[in-house]
């Protein structure tokens, strides 16, 4: 029975409008989307609660009462109905926002109720909102085991689409399909890992026979998920090396050893070193390198790519870095021309201010050899920029170049360039091998030695003045200082208003103590824009006050403080790349997080992560179990989906090391998918992963 063609209206319990609303707040449709939206918990409704137990930090649980003094209180829209419930042992409070005639005509006061929800503290009195009833006397045989409890929205919750509505429309398919679930993995692989059939799974993911099936049931479906995604994204991977040849570089000649005896500013540390070697042995192996460089802000990405891009030169072939703004282009075009200023190599800027002399210039050198490495923006990939022979590509701050950018690349050489692509985003492992599984990853896990780390603090917005004051005194010991405003959106209005009075403040309090502050955000033109970071930069003024335009690799080592304004409304990832900005240089540096008093339990958790650590990898892993993968930045523009449904990739990474395992061994055997006991996985990886993108063209 093909699940995903049918219908869920036509389920008893749904109806054309809750389809269409199941449609719009969940995605949901066919059978097989109902099926596959899993329970987030489950309730043990073997256990009853005494009124006299509750406290307002139980989950969801369940109590035996009889229910009175039903009464209606308040008016329009604040009109509820209230009752107390009694159970010998204490009262509870039941409040109803909507529904009221109905309940009303439902309780009856001589009967016991099994009354089920969270219990909360609300005027000092223990309350359940909106909790669920069943008369005890026809409940009590249900209660076995475990009650699938599902998310909801508000809107749903309105159209009585509750938690246990949920669980009916499931019982309701499972009576219609009658067991006809189509098996996804082959009969050998399911036994081989000890795996349950998928219509049992499924079936217990929703009405757990006991715990011990239950669990199978969570197995099975996670596995086969993590299986199938890195069965298809490993099997890229073998593809690709089968199919690309690589440019060979044999050799390490005078450009890297000159610059390596000569010139090199500071002793590399073993990590850069060891990562040297890997993209050395990579690009040394006869097949097209795609690799992932992975290190955390400050940790020296920068020297890794030009040591990689002096040996590119040293086979003769030409080599190009590629950076997502044209502020990090040109700031990378200032660095890598001073490294290499003494020796002969020839170093060009391009993005889109280029003048078009210039550029005519740049193209032609380009094309003929003389310009050994490029550095630019966007403006690299236009069609009319023709290298000679371009032998290695550095992507630098990877996540903000779409899929689609980075396959053009491609299609400039009929033997591709080997890609480099580096990001300080750190990302958690199991997220790594989700997105980038194809991708050979290298790791920077080390600092330059010398580095303090950088001391953050929390402090209330009713403290602006003191860091102000913190902030007057590392400026009169010559430093500079970023003040950051949240920018959500471009289009919204209240956060420029914002950053335009932060901005006045900030002017009303340090400019006539001599100081000068620039602004910089995205609705400034360019060369304004351009100008303003210059002048930081250079040192003529002493505060930046910015939106995130500045997140990403600038660099100024005199800046010591970054100070965030409402660093409630910014994610994990965001708020230590922003950090990263300051700590650059020899002198202490602090990072300050302002907020209001009100903090969610989610930004009071991102708020001591960041003063307890400053390490990327601990807060990318954190950020990961926070918001869950779709939101961690990068996901999204990556291209590929990361929707797991049952999966997650925050606490299922030993299941996710098994799948992957189990997909390289079949890819070993199999790397097409050929073989008849294979056919099964080909036809899923097929069904699941439709896309338009040519996977191979990929970096
Ligand atoms: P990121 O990895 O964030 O791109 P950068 O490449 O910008 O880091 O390097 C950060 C700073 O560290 C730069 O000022 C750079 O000159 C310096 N640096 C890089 N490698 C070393 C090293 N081995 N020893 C000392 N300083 C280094
Ligand atoms: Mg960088």
């Amino acid at each position: 029975m093909e699940l995903a063609g049918l219908n869920i209206k036509f389920i008893p319990g749904v109806g054309e409008k809750r389809a269409s609303l199941l449609e719009q707040e969940m995605g949901i449709q066919s059978y097989e989307d109902m099926l596959y939206y899993i329970p987030y918990k489950y309730i043990d409704r073997t256990r009853i609660y005494t009124i006299r137990e509750l406290t307002s930090d139980l989950p969801y649980i369940q109590v035996k009462a009889k229910i009175m003094n039903l009464t209606s209180v308040g008016a329009g829209k604040q009109m509820r109905m209230v009752a107390t419930a009694y159970d010998g042992t204490g009262e509870l409070e039941l409040v109803w926002f909507t529904g009221h005639k109905y309940l009303a005509s439902q309780i009856n006061p001589d009967k016991e109720y099994l009354i089920f929800g969270k219990p909360t503290i609300f005027n000092h009195k223990m309350n359940i909102v909106h909790p669920e009833m069943d008369l005890y006397e026809t409940s009590a045989k249900q209660l076995v085991g475990f009650q699938a409890i599902y998310p909801t929205t508000e809107k749903m919750k309105k159209s009585y689409l509750t938690s246990r509505l949920i669980n009916k429309i499931q019982a309701n398919i499972f009576k219609a399909i009658n067991g006809r679930i189509q098996e996804t993995l082959p009969a050998w692989f399911i036994k081989k890992h000890n795996l349950i059939y998928l219509h049992e799974a499924l079936y217990n993911i929703h009405f757990p026979e006991n715990p011990d099936m239950l669990r199978k049931a969570q197995y099975r479906l996670k596995f086969e998920e993590l299986f199938y995604i890195q069965l298809n994204i490993l099997k890229l991977k073998f593809n690709r090396k089968a199919a690309f040849q690589g440019h060979l570089f044999t050799t390490v000649g005078d450009y890297f050893n000159d610059f390596y005896h000569n010139h090199l500013p500071f002793p590399l540390t073993d990590a850069q070193k060891r990562v040297i070697k890997e993209i050395r042995s990579d690009c040394g192996s006869g097949k097209q390198m795609n690799r992932l460089l992975q290190g955390d802000v400050g940790s020296g990405k920068t020297l890794v790519a030009v040591m990689c891009m002096l040996i590119a030169l040293d086979n003769g072939y030409q080599a190009a870095i590629m950076a997502p703004t044209e502020i990090l282009a040109t700031q990378h075009y200032e660095t890598i021309s001073g490294l290499l200023k003494d020796t002969p190599i020839s170093v060009g800027l391009l993005t889109g201010s280029t003048k078009k002399k210039e550029r005519e210039i740049i193209h032609e050198a380009l094309s003929d050899g003389r310009l050994q490495i490029l550095i630019g923006t966007h403006a690299l990939l236009e069609d009319v920029v023709n290298f000679k022979n371009v032998g290695l590509v550095v992507i630098d701050e990877q996540h903000r170049f779409g899929v689609a950018q980075r396959a053009k690349l491609w299609q400039k050489n009929t033997i591709p360039p080997h890609i480099l692509v580096m990001t300080a985003t750190p990302i958690p492992r199991t997220l790594a091998m989700t997105l980038y599984g194809d991708l050979d990853v290298s790791v920077i896990d080390q600092l330059p030695p010398g580095r303090k780390p950088i001391t953050t603090h929390h402090a209330f917005e009713t403290r602006r003045l003191q860091v102000y004051k913190f902030i007057q005194k590392e400026l009169e010991l010559g430093r500079q200082a970023y003040i950051v405003y949240p920018m959500i959106s471009e289009s919204e209005k209240m956060d420029y208003r914002n950053l335009e009075e932060g901005y006045e403040h900030v002017m009303s309090y340090f400019a006539p103590l001599g100081y000068t502050a620039d602004i910089v955000h995205g609705k400034l033109k360019p060369a304004e824009k351009e100008e303003h970071m210059r002048r930081f930069v250079s040192g003529e003024t002493r505060i930046l006050v910015a939106t995130t335009v500045i997140e990403v690799g600038v660099n100024v080592p005199n800046a010591s403080i970054m100070v965030i304004e409402s660093a409630e409304r910014f994610g994990l990832s965001q708020l230590h790349q922003l950090r990263g900005r300051v700590g650059r240089g020899a002198e202490q540096s602090y990072c300050i997080l302002m907020t209001s008093y009100k903090l969610s339990n989610e930004s009071r958790k991102r708020i001591e992560t960041m003063t307890s650590t400053n390490d990327g990898f601990e807060i990318a892993e954190v950020d990961l179990k926070l918001r869950g993968p779709g939101d961690i930045e990068g996901t999204q523009q990556s291209g590929l989906t990361c929707n797991l449904r049952v999966a997650n990739l925050g606490k299922d990474g030993r299941i996710l090391n098994e799948a992957a395992q189990a997909a390289t061994i079949i890819l070993e055997d199999d790397p097409l998918l050929q073989k008849e006991v294979n056919q099964t996985f080909a036809t899923q990886v097929k069904r699941l992963f439709k896309t338009k993108i040519n996977w191979r063209y990929i970096s």
